[in-house]
């Protein structure tokens, strides 16, 4: 992409409305828009991530078996009052009523729709089990919108349910999402907690939430050093304790040291047991030929609140710093040139399309603009490289490579595309 063609309003000072650091980056960074509380604009930059972290929890989730599917966003009433969640809901519900006055919400969650789908159409344990899934728009008309799009009232999530003959076999398949997720939070780049959490509104029995460690984070969580487990801070303090205290103590019944850390919950599992399929009597005929209630679980992760974590996690003064699998761009190539006919945009260009031809996701700022105003928007963008080409390529036919995390190098011109494909294989 040309920086002289794209979309990218910046914004210089810090919007006043932005509380946290993402939120403040997305704005100043041109990659989302508000357009009322909760509710957001995506801008091709913040777009192009967010279809890159989409992108890598479908193929995970495809990895397990799971097959995608897309529901609709309205849902009617009487699934609702099947469930028995139509009252017990809440204001979070958003509902409406269609011209013929009948009653519609729009969908925080899908376990209605999908069990509804299955009941219809699933009839012998044979085809058990199955997993389903969907990436799509939800909405809950959450009481304090906050944060930009990490609590947004519209946001994208990856949702899929499983059904089963019994609760072995629930709990094979929730194994395998577990370990999904974890492929999905490593391929992500990201550092998380699996937390054990209570399964709060949904119901049922085993819930684990995945957490994307930051400061900014709504849970503390504790943990050993070489656990991939954490649990609530809350769980371990007494009543009037501070939560702090317990940093660097050890856990009750073990001499691990508790760590503490803040937590993005940004995944979570669920073994929802038969609550709904009871409640909706969705059955299938057995081995035996009887009916028997389906068993299910239902796995949730928060693909547009993955990208504001990714920024929580990773940023400094200077803007964002994206891992380099969901940067939007990975390079950007930064000519310093006078003409149009100047050697450094010649092998720019040039490098350009090398770049591209390799599959990077590649920016040139053709822009007749000072460096200080290219490298500030560059680091502010997140691009893990910039490739500064000026006057040492013309004398010395070097260019320097400038790391978003740290060092920089002088590098020969005719090595540069070899150097940079490495970095991201
Ligand atoms: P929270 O406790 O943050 O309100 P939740 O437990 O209600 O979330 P789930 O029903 O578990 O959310 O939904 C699955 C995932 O969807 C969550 O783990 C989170 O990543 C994401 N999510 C939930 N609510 C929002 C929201 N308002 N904005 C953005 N993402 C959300
Ligand atoms: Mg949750």
């Amino acid at each position: 992409m040309l920086a002289s063609k794209i979309f990218v309003p910046f914004i210089k000072d810090n919007p006043s409305e932005a509380e946290v650091v993402s939120h403040q980056l997305l704005l100043r960074a041109g990659m989302i828009r508000k357009v009322a509380s909760g509710i957001y604009n995506w801008l091709p930059l913040g777009f192009k991530t967010l279809k890159l972290v989409e992108e890598i929890v479908r193929e995970e989730i495809s990895k397990t078996g799971a097959h995608e599917i897309f529901m609709p966003m309205v849902q009617p009433k009487d699934l609702w009052v099947d469930s028995k969640r139509w009252d017990k809901f809440g204001p979070e519900l958003l509902r409406f009523k269609d011209r013929h006055e009948r009653d519609f919400c729009l969908g925080p969650t899908h376990e209605e729709i999908i069990t509804d789908l299955i009941r219809n159409n699933l009839n012998s344990y044979k085809e058990l089990p199955l997993t389903l899934f969907q990436i799509q728009t939800k909405f809950r008309d959450e009481i304090r919108p906050r944060y930009g799009i990490m609590r947004g009232r519209e946001f994208l999530m990856k949702d899929a349910y499983s059904f089963h003959i019994d609760s072995e076999s629930l709990n094979i398949t929730y194994l395998s999402m577990r370990e999904a997720y974890k492929s999905i939070f490593n391929r992500l780049g990201l550092e998380y907690k699996i937390v054990k959490a209570d399964s709060g509104a949904i119901g049922g029995e085993i819930s684990e939430e995945f957490h994307v460690l930051a400061d900014s984070g709504e849970d503390t969580l504790a943990f050993s050093d070489e656990s991939e487990i954490a649990i609530n801070a809350e769980l371990l303090i007494s009543a009037g304790e501070d939560i702090n205290s317990l940093s660097g103590k050890s856990f009750p019944n073990s001499n691990e040291i508790i760590r503490l850390a803040k937590g993005i919950e940004v995944g979570h599992i669920f073994q929802l047991g038969d609550v709904y399929s009871t409640a909706m009597n969705a059955t299938v005929i057995d081995e035996k030929g009887d009916r028997q209630i389906l068993q299910m679980g239902c796995y949730g992760i928060g693909v547009s609140r993955i990208v504001a974590a990714a920024i929580e996690q990773n940023h400094d003064d200077k803007g964002i710093i994206w891992p380099k699998n969901i940067a939007p761009i990975q390079i950007s190539i930064l000519p310093i040139f006078k003409e149009q006919n100047d050697n450094a945009l010649l092998f720019a260009k040039e490098l350009y399309l090398k770049l591209n031809q390799q599959g990077l996701r590649v920016m040139l700022d053709d822009r007749q603009e000072r460096f200080g105003k290219k490298i500030t928007e560059s680091e502010l963008i997140g691009c893990p490289y910039a490739v500064v080409i000026g006057k040492n390529y013309t004398d010395n036919q070097t260019v320097e490579v400038i790391s978003r995390t740290a060092d920089k190098s002088e590098i020969k011109a005719s090595e540069v595309e070899t150097f940079l494909t490495r970095a991201f294989q």
